[in-house]
């Protein structure tokens, strides 16, 4: 069986303790391979490397470290098939989906930060006294960076591609329950010649090895992904060292669907932000609120396309949904939908497993949920799911949508549906979420800053804020 191995020092490493955890493939429910159960000693090694790379590294001409970006960018592009199938195997997405979304994005990452760093400009201040004040902006140090399992390689290398562009040495943790794709990475890094110890990925357990970077005093800032609560524990532990730290946390995010919108559009895309990546996505809309003028039309087309889903073999052209990540994964998507007839909902289409055949029969699939009837306040429509289930409400009025796009205590995303400008200008000022998209869903601008509000984090990623945030002001003040 395929053992993965941490990237350590510029080498393909085994665990110190040889301890190995089971990786899934969640279309069958097999173990198809092992990953390191690393420990403190690895994690040491890899903050050691990472210290000693830091020097000559962030010393590079930043078009030194553009080349190298570049570098794994175009090795990225050429693996794309390569890359694609490993991650719909690890994570149960849909082939089709992996090639088009998560590697070449993978690739764009680094593509975008190998030119945004030789774009990179600091700020200068003139006086009339006689002073001029310049910023200096210097790499941190070592940058530990965590990220979750539902868009594997796409959300690891959005932490990797800023920080090491800016000049930082990198120590990595993907989620065990995806660890193929940033292991395949460090093959890339490793056969392109990357320098020793400039990126270290090391695999295991959260509570182990990823509390292990977090907590240790020799890394200099920390970038997370993942959920709010394990953001909490985090910045528990790194708030009181003063180190920096982003946040991307979870959401709960409203679909605004106004009776003055392009009908057409609002269902296509809706049933994609409800259900691309089996709903595993931090931006997916998974409150969807109508206005009562076209609730009963939505709703009926809405559930008709719905039905109409393929649930199947991720490998398979047309499987609009693969597996769910993992069985524990499963099983909480599935507690979900039963706390949400216990709070009167109806099931409006879906809610149950999906058994397929053959190979297939022990995989983890859910059928895309809808659900009527529920109140904003109770627990299914304030939760993160963070699966196929979405919920679905009327309203009257742009103040009630608005009070209820706001009566949660996420504020990742909004997506707003109407034809009248003035009108969406006035939600996108009042609706408390980091990012809104008005008649579109995850429409991405590199450039753009990237984050939530409130229980969905501190701190933006993207364009120059990533790059703000992974170097060190320094104001210097020059009299003349
Ligand atoms: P988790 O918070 O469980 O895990 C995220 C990462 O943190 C994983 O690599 C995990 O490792 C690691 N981790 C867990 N515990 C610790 C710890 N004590 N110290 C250090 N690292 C730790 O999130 P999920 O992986 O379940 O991801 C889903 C969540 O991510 C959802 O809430 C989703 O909304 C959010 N998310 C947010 C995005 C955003 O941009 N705002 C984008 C995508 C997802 P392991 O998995 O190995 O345990």
């Amino acid at each position: 069986m395929k053992k993965i191995a941490n990237y350590i020092n510029g080498k393909l490493v085994e665990p110190i303790s040889k301890n190995y955890i089971d990786n899934y493939n969640p279309a069958t429910g097999d173990v198809y391979s092992l990953i390191p159960n690393s420990n403190d000693e690895d994690v040491n090694e890899a903050i050691k490397s990472a210290r000693a790379a830091f020097s000559s590294w962030s010393k590079l001409k930043n078009s030194e470290r553009s080349n190298w970006l570049e570098k794994i960018s175009n090795e990225i592009h050429n693996r794309i098939d390569e890359l694609a199938l490993a991650e719909s195997i690890d994570n149960g997405k849909p082939l089709k989906l992996a090639k088009s979304v998560d590697i070449p994005r993978a690739r764009d990452n680094f593509k975008f930060y190998a030119t945004a760093i030789q774009h990179y400009a600091s700020e200068s201040h003139h006086t009339s006294e006689g002073m001029i004040n310049f910023t200096l902006r210097k790499p941190v140090g070592v940058a530990a960076c965590i990220s979750p399992w539902n868009l594997p390689l796409y959300l690891f290398s959005w932490k990797i591609a800023p920080a090491l562009a800016a000049g930082n040495t990198v120590v990595a943790k993907p989620s065990e329950i995806t660890p193929m794709t940033a292991y395949l990475l460090s093959e890339i890094c490793q056969e392109i010649g990357l320098p020793a110890g400039v990126l270290n990925i090391v695999h295991g357990l959260g509570s182990s090895t990823g509390n292990s970077i977090i907590s240790s005093d020799k890394i200099d800032l920390v970038s997370f992904t993942g959920g709010t609560s394990t953001g909490a524990h985090i910045a528990s532990i790194v708030a009181p060292k003063f180190k920096k730290m982003s946040l991307e946390l979870g959401g709960k995010n409203p679909n605004i669907i106004f009776d003055d919108c392009d009908f057409d559009a609002a269902i296509r895309t809706s049933l994609n932000s409800s259900f691309a990546n089996q709903g595993q996505i931090c931006l997916c809309g998974s409150r969807i609120l109508v206005q009562r003028g076209i609730y009963e039309k939505f709703k009926n087309e809405f559930v008709s396309r719905t039905d109409q889903m393929i649930v199947g073999d991720p490998m398979d052209e047309k499987s609009r949904l693969g597996a769910i990540v993992s069985k524990s994964h499963y099983e909480k998507i599935l507690s979900y939908i039963e706390l949400a007839k216990e709070e009167g909902g109806s099931i409006l289409t879906g809610g149950v497993p999906v058994k397929l055949d053959g190979d297939l029969s022990m995989g983890w699939y859910i059928r895309p949920t809808i659900i009527e009837g529920l109140d904003q306040r109770c627990r299914t429509n304030q939760e993160e799911i963070f699966g196929p289930v979405v919920t679905i409400q009327p309203f009257d009025t742009e103040e009630e949508v608005i009070e209820l796009a706001n009566s949660n205590d996420y504020g990742l995303a909004a997506t707003i549906w109407t034809s009248n400008l003035s009108k969406a200008h006035r939600c996108s000022e009042q609706i408390k979420s980091g990012i809104i998209w008005v008649n579109c869903w995850l429409q991405r601008d590199l450039r753009t800053p990237f984050g939530g509000m409130k229980n969905s984090g501190v701190g933006r990623e993207g364009g120059w804020e990533a790059l703000r945030f992974f170097t060190e002001p320094k104001n210097v003040c020059i009299k003349y």
